[in-house]
């Protein structure tokens, strides 16, 4: 079955590269090399801090519609959606890239360039595929390249983070578009050998502990919320994780207490537990609740008689599924043999992307690199080298172009 698929997919690359259409689209991307880095650069200037995205989509709808998608338009949710309709209402394929960054209000998004490379926070993550995305809808404008399904292009609010998946949730399951998405392509940081098919599942939790607090001295015996966070860490560190499937756990913020001399009132941690596999998740899960929960028993069960116990308060605060486009599902194979057409070997991962939302909904999606090279991501430091870049979005057009079909004639 996998090798009729393969050679059908083969086949399918191999047509759409013989088109006219794809040519000339290829020689668009080269020729216009400087003006997607010079667009790259704007748009990654526009601030979009988690939840403060709305400057960089409203950028992003004017672009699309001075390159003539008139239809562009923000959704109730701060997504930046615009339809390019084909023959057909249907396949409809969803080109996406997200939006936000994973920094914070006040960031200075500033571009610099040295040498070949841009550095800014968030310039491949997801700067790279925001600059794919409009370089895509230009190229096929300019060309005009008819399909004979549907392209719904889409920059995303809310994937990193605390975002949850927000702006892909809504444009899927409550949104206009909801129910009439048959496939989901995300573009998100560069490389031209990934094929993201498996959507790796989180779980995060913010932790807040509060108690009466007091004097380090004076009070020493009540109940300290930091004391009990130690306690806690030092369970969930203690957590056996199998290498395979792949299970992570990390403490990636910790909050708390006002002075060296004093009990603190409060401490807060948030938590990010990951597996690729479902049932490990879980099981990570119930030992870390567990283990949060007996570390404030443990803590209680010190203090001085007569004192408050400390408060527990555990917020779920982001839950993203875990999944898996199948291997054989012709999304997979057709990008597989985009990536092998181009001269790359194909690389299947899984990460925590817009995808995963498709992916547990039964709609086949895929993340791919848009090409080029990047790194220090999530760092201040994040660089992308925009060299090959047109690699990458050939590896999309032929990708999206063999979804939902080039019209011809
Ligand atoms: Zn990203």
């Amino acid at each position: 079955m996998a090798t009729i698929l393969t050679s059908r997919a083969a086949k399918g690359v191999e047509e759409l590269l013989g088109t006219a259409a794809v040519r000339r689209a290829f020689a668009f991307f080269d020729a216009h090399g400087n003006e997607i880095i010079e667009e790259h650069i704007r748009i990654c200037s526009i601030p979009a801090p988690p939840f403060g995205e709305s400057a960089r989509a409203e950028y992003l709808c004017r672009k699309l519609q001075e390159i003539g998608l008139t239809a562009a338009r923000l959704d109730e949710e701060g997504n930046c959606i615009a339809l390019r309709r084909g023959r057909a209402d249907s396949p409809l394929l969803v080109v996406s890239a997200h939006l936000d960054t994973v920094f914070p209000a006040g960031t200075d998004f500033t571009v610099r360039r040295v040498a070949s490379r841009l550095l800014a926070p968030g310039i491949s993550d997801d700067g790279c595929g925001l600059a794919a995305l409009i370089a895509l809808a230009f190229t096929l404008q300019e060309m005009q390249i008819e399909t004979e399904g549907s392209l719904l292009l889409v920059g995303t609010v809310g994937e990193e983070g605390e975002g949850n998946l927000r702006g892909v949730r809504h444009l899927l399951t409550k949104g206009e578009w909801a129910n009439r998405v048959d496939a989901f392509l995300s573009l998100d940081g560069p490389g031209m050998d990934r094929i993201t098919n498996g959507a790796l599942g989180s779980c995060r939790y913010r932790v807040q502990l509060r108690g009466a607090g007091g004097h380090s001295w004076g009070d020493f015996g009540v109940a300290n919320p930091v004391h009990a966070l130690g306690r806690a860490i030092s369970k969930l560190t203690s957590y056996p994780v199998p290498r395979q499937p792949r299970t992570t756990f990390n403490v990636g913020r910790i909050e708390g207490g006002a002075s060296i001399n004093a009990i603190p009132r409060e401490a807060v941690m948030d938590v990010d537990l990951r597996s690729a596999s479902e049932a490990e998740l879980l099981r990570l899960d119930a030992f870390f609740r567990r283990a949060v929960r007996e570390a404030a028993d443990d803590e209680n069960a010190t203090r001085r008689k007569g004192d408050l116990p400390l408060e527990l308060n555990v917020q779920l605060i982001g839950q993203r599924p875990s999944g898996e486009t199948p291997v054989a599902s012709p999304i997979v194979e057709l990008a597989q043999e985009t990536t092998r057409a181009l001269g790359f070997t194909p690389r299947l991962d899984q990460a925590s992307t817009d995808a995963n939302l498709p992916i547990s909904m039964g709609i086949p999606a895929i993340t791919l690199g848009a090409g080029g090279t990047s790194g220090s991501s999530h760092t201040l430091d994040e660089w992308y080298d925009p060299r090959g870049r047109e690699l990458g979005l050939r590896r999309a057009l032929l990708v999206m172009l063999g979804i939902v079909g080039l019209r011809r004639g």
